[in-house]
């Protein structure tokens, strides 16, 4: 097994897990590996057909995903191909039917679309594996259901003798147990590692989208840029991706777009000159990297926040692979959580909406919480985290440098405007009449006779508003939405706190830090 990893891949050990997988796949046991993104989970699949010399199917839901793959195994001059793409697909599937590859990549859509012919002929030649990727897809529950993921069963009835392997970088129990059951695994061998990336730093950073910020990335990038490594900035929409690299490319960096739209050609040039250190900096929507194999990316940056919390911690995990520390910063703004609507349009059940606003909810209170990053997520994916402070995000970093404060001052002037600002307006409002705006609106309304008008101007609004993310998170502010809109009214906890204002217990806060939450 040492030889083939060598000669195959050039490395000199296994990581955690792999050889113990490897073996029981050889044995012909079926497997399920929860393990972090970067693990090593690929090699799982990829060897066994090396050493039994029996070619391994992989199933996989993404085309591009399936293309990076292949192009970097033909690299390694390993025998693979993939059946998706209509023009190709007849001469592939003759030639894997003689038993031509080592490995094939296909999408469940492909796999359940293909006769029981061919996978009897493929059989005959001897099957090493079926590796199921992405097997989270196939739950409910998780974040990227895929139906089609469901059916898959019936390729055990096809492959009776095959052992299955399914992997997955994120799965809850519950997620689990649905990979188990929907696939038949039977006398399974099973592996959940931790999902801790310690070398990686993680932070994130309200900002409002406009010119002015993508030119301060800009800057950041660049100082970066001369401290090596490369980067991925991921963006939400291709309108972002655009805008980014144009902003990059004015600043002087090389920086290259990769959206779904693109032609697949320049795609795989933007990916090629990525993985080959022509650019450092390749800007994207999510099109770009499941299955991306580059061990020293040094940044991930989020533009906007992605749908879900299990998407963001795959993508931010794609740097560190080699281990050396690493950072993960992830930029949102308002608008990010204004899109709930949009990502459950397509929900079929009530359940499944649910599940997509939970993940997405998950993600927001990742953003704007101001305790410990890396707890909250290892504790979102169901790990023991027996530490308060990682030492390795902006929140611990941050709650080291700054001395607890006593806000009740403060807080009790955001609380007061919000109340006073009667419930009808989202938090703009209060904090402009903190500010002594002379905005239209303030005036309208006259608020700005108010007798708190003005007494905040000493802050910035970002300032405020960070305040108010962390009392919002603690239930002093309470948030409504109807339609398009958010109101924000003061919620149980700081009702109580105004009612006992002369006695007032006073809350000790982090105070956002000005300097790192500010436009
Ligand atoms: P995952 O699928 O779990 O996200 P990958 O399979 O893409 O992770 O592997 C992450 C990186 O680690 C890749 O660059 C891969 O080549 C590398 N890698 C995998 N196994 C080993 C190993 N035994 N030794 C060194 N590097 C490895
Ligand atoms: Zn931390």
């Amino acid at each position: 097994m040492e030889h083939s990893l060598k000669d195959f891949f050039g490395f000199t050990k296994f990581r955690p897990f792999q050889k113990e997988i490897i073996q029981k796949v050889l044995e012909g046991r079926d497997c399920l590996v929860v393990m972090a993104t970067g693990s090593g989970k690929s090699l799982c699949y990829q060897l066994p057909p090396l050493i039994s010399k029996k070619s391994a199917i992989v199933i996989s839901p993404l085309l591009s995903l399936m293309m990076d793959q292949v192009m970097a195994l033909k690299q390694r001059g390993i025998n693979s191909e993939y059946l998706g793409s209509t023009q190709s697909d007849s001469s592939v599937s003759t030639k894997a039917g003689q038993g031509n590859y080592d490995i094939l990549f296909m999408t469940p859509e492909k796999a359940l679309g293909l006769s029981n012919s061919f996978w009897k002929g493929l059989a005959r030649n001897g099957l090493s594996l079926l590796a199921v990727d992405e097997a989270h897809c196939i739950s409910e529950w998780g974040h990227d259901f895929r139906k089609e993921y469901q059916q898959l069963y019936k390729l055990r009835e096809v492959l009776p003798n095959v052992p299955f392997l399914a992997l997955t970088a994120t799965a809850t129990e519950r997620v689990r147990g649905d990979i188990k059951r929907y696939l038949n695994l039977d006398n399974i061998f099973e592996v959940v590692s931790t999902f801790d990336r310690p070398n990686l730093f993680y932070g994130a950073k309200y900002i409002s989208r406009s010119q002015t910020f993508r030119e301060e990335l800009a800057r950041e990038v660049l100082k970066d840029c001369r401290s090596g490594g490369s980067t991925i900035i991921y963006c939400t929409t291709i309108k972002d991706v655009e805008e980014v690299t144009e902003t990059l490319t004015q600043s002087g960096i090389d920086a290259r777009g990769y959206h779904a739209q693109m032609r697949p050609k320049d795609r795989e040039t933007a990916h090629r000159a990525f993985a080959h250190d022509e650019i450092q900096i390749i800007v994207a929507t999510v099109a770009f990297g499941m299955g991306i194999d580059k061990p020293d990316i040094r940044r991930v940056i989020h533009y906007g926040c992605p749908k879900s919390l299990e998407s963001y911690y795959q993508e931010s995990g794609r740097c560190g692979r080699d281990g050396l520390p690493s950072s993960c910063w992830l930029y949102y703004s308002r608008a990010d959580f204004g899109k709930a609507d949009y990502y459950t349009a397509e929900a079929e059940t009530e359940a499944r909406k649910k599940v997509i606003l939970d993940v997405y909810h998950a993600a927001e209170k990742y953003c704007r919480s101001s305790t410990c990053r890396r707890k909250y997520i290892l504790e979102y994916f169901g790990e023991i985290v027996p530490y308060d402070n990682c030492g390795n995000c902006d929140n611990c970093v941050m709650r080291r440098n700054v001395q607890e404060r006593d806000m009740s001052e403060e807080v009790h002037l955001l609380l007061s405007s919000v109340d006073l600002c009667g419930g009808r307006f989202g938090i703009v409002m209060p904090i402009d009449v903190l500010r002594g705006s002379r905005s239209k609106k303030v005036l309208e309304n006259k608020f700005d006779e108010l007798p708190l008008y003005g007494l905040g101007s000493s802050k910035t609004s970002n300032w405020w508003k960070a305040l108010s993310d962390e009392l919002l998170e603690e239930g002093y502010l309470k948030e409504t939405r109807r339609d398009m809109y958010r109101f924000v009214s003061v919620g149980p906890v700081g009702k109580k706190f105004l009612q006992n204002a002369s006695s007032r217990r006073v809350p000790i806060m982090i105070i956002p830090n000005p300097e790192m939450r500010d436009e």
